[in-house]
């Protein structure tokens, strides 16, 4: 029997489109405002995604204040303003916690389960819409949404319809499709008219066009600054750790940085500053009372006391110089190079790593045709967006899925409200 003629009588007012944090948000807000909703998952279970975040344990949120949240999202952050304001890093712990999964706060305000088992946020929801009295369609994909008199009609994949008051979308980004996130709410939004902005990867490794960094795949650099310059504006100056890769770089630095990238590569400066707490005077001084401690001995001598041993050689190799050079035969000129690349190694980023190994989807539909005070495209009344479908996204710490279940929880309540009066 098809989809269509098994629930050919069932006349939801909302479907929500997509089971991962905004749809499960959606779904959940919408039935406690009131409304008949039915969740659609193309998934055989819901909250794929949620499985990996935070590496199993899902950094549900961060329990930074307002500002600070802001400050996380590169791009379109007054977009989020009312969302976040009205759903924000409190409401989702406590509606966490009043569905069983109750939360903690660690390093960098960044909030897990209790449990630590992303499985159990998932769970949480599942709960909750069950008692809630939402409609949880598994295996059912979406493949077209077009609007209709009074409201929309939702074409599934096994031919089947369903109509409805109000639709969320809420299908996700292009990362990971593996989980589901294949980029089909994209053409939903264009098939009603919105356009939708460059989708590329976020949060993700970066290509490097030297080849040395492979030379170094594994090995991670603790308290290093990393800072990126496109003409004479600074668009990313940070602490932290890195990693190099077979493709160049990554870990947190490299991947907040990622986020800030724009589309022209070639335009930016990136460097890595291997001794941040140093000015350069300071890492000169340093060499040259090495120098004088080990003046017997060769460069690659002085080198293991200011860096990783195994980073030496390609390092010296860097700096024209080789890790047996004698170090009384060291010049001035040749300190000098050691010491600049010390502070400003250069970094030419060629481009991303695939979307598909992103943490986010950069771009999606544009925010200026949605209203940020309820979520409702402002082209196709009805038709409501939450969560990375949308062109917003921001830095790790458990900002992302905020954003998720903020814009959830607002399309949800206001595809409720809508489907009330229309
Ligand atoms: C490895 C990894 C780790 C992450 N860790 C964190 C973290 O710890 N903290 C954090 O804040 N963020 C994290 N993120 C980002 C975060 O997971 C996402 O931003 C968030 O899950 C987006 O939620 P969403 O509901 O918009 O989309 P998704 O979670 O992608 O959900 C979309 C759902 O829609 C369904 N769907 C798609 N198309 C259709 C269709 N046609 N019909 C029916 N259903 C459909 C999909 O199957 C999917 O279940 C991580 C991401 C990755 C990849």
């Amino acid at each position: 029997m098809s989809t269509g003629s098994m629930w050919a009588k069932t006349r939801p007012d909302v479907i929500v489109v997509g089971g991962g944090a905004a749809g499960m948000m959606a779904a959940l807000q919408a039935a406690w405002a009131g409304a008949q909703v039915m969740l659609l998952e193309k998934n055989e279970k819901l909250g794929k995604k949620i499985y990996i975040t935070g590496k199993g344990r899902c950094n549900v949120t961060n329990a930074c204040d307002t500002e600070d949240f802001f400050r996380q999202v590169p791009r379109n952050s007054k977009f989020l303003n009312a969302a976040v304001r009205q759903f924000g890093h409190e409401d989702v712990t406590s509606l966490l916690e009043m569905l069983g999964t109750p939360t903690k706060v660690e390093r960098g305000n960044r909030v897990f389960p209790v449990s630590d088992k992303a499985s159990d946020v998932t769970r949480a929801f599942s709960r909750g819409m069950r008692d809630a009295g939402v409609q949880v369609k598994l295996d059912t994909s979406v493949r077209q949404i077009l609007r209709e008199e009074d409201g929309f009609a939702v074409k599934l994949e096994d031919g089947g319809v369903l109509h409805a008051k109000a639709v969320v979308v809420a299908t996700g980004g292009l990362s990971y499709p593996s989980t589901g996130s294949t980029g089909d709410g994209y053409a939903f939004a264009k098939e009603n008219g919105h356009a939708v902005t460059p989708l590329t990867g976020s949060l993700v490794g970066l290509t490097i066009d030297e080849k040395w960094p492979k030379l170094l795949m594994g090995l991670s650099l603790k308290n290093v600054r990393v800072s990126a310059q496109m003409g004479r504006k600074k668009i990313y100056d940070e602490l932290g750790e890195m990693l190099f890769t077979h493709f160049g770089v990554s870990g947190p630095l490299i991947i907040e940085l990622s986020s800030h990238m724009p589309e022209d590569f070639g335009a930016v400066q990136v460097s890595l500053d291997m001794k941040p707490g140093l000015s350069g005077e300071q890492v000169d001084l340093r060499l040259q009372r090495e120098f004088q401690e080990n003046v017997r001995k060769q460069l690659s001598s002085v080198l293991v006391a200011l860096m990783p041993a195994r980073m030496g050689p390609v390092f010296a190799g860097l700096c024209g110089l080789s890790p047996e050079q004698p170090i009384n035969q060291i010049t001035r000129e040749q300190r000098a190079a050691i010491a600049k690349n010390l502070k400003a190694l250069p970094l030419r980023v060629t481009g991303t790593r695939p979307i598909e190994e992103a943490i986010v989807t950069r771009g999606g539909v544009e925010v200026k045709e949605v209203s940020p005070s309820t979520m409702m495209s402002k082209l196709a009344p009805g038709l409501f967006f939450a969560g990375e479908v949308l062109d917003v996204d921001a830095h790790t710490g458990g900002f992302n899925l905020q954003i998720a279940f903020s814009t959830g929880a607002l399309a949800g309540k206001s595809a409720a409200a809508y489907a009330a009066e229309a």
